[in-house]
């Protein structure tokens, strides 16, 4: 990571340790690759394309056509950094309520909007 470089979006928080994406220089955004259920065989790993991997699944049941299930893998690098608390003094959100609540309550927000949407569809089908 350059020096300039913007900080991860952090996926966990320790009161020492960050666990961040690791975007670092050569890190690829993700890692592929398939392999059979038939017969174990493995695909070639990928960085950042699933196509090349779905090229290959593709031939293999081309040439093994019993051979149809395969367990697809997509894997990226994190990396844990020392929590840097210097950076971590923000001025004060304009409407300290609304920042505390998005704060507490934003991805569990999320998560039942989420939930929500995907009922109101299940009861409209219902309908
Ligand atoms: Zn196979």
């Amino acid at each position: 990571m350059t020096p300039d470089a913007p900080h991860p979006q952090p996926i966990i928080k320790g009161a020492d340790w960050v666990l961040t994406d690791d975007h670092g220089p050569g890190a690829p955004t993700g890692i592929y690759g398939v392999e059979c259920m038939v017969c174990e065989a493995r695909s070639p790993l990928f960085d950042d394309d699933a196509k090349p991997v779905a090229v290959w699944t593709v031939q293999h049941t081309a040439q093994h056509p019993e051979h149809d299930l395969f367990l697809a893998r997509a894997e990226k690098h994190w990396r844990v950094v020392r929590r840097r608390h210097e950076d971590e003094n923000p001025p004060p959100p304009q409407r300290p309520v609304l920042a505390f609540l998005d704060r507490a309550f934003g991805p569990a927000f999320v998560g039942l909007m989420c939930l929500f949407t995907a009922l109101t569809g299940y009861f409209i089908s219902l309908n």
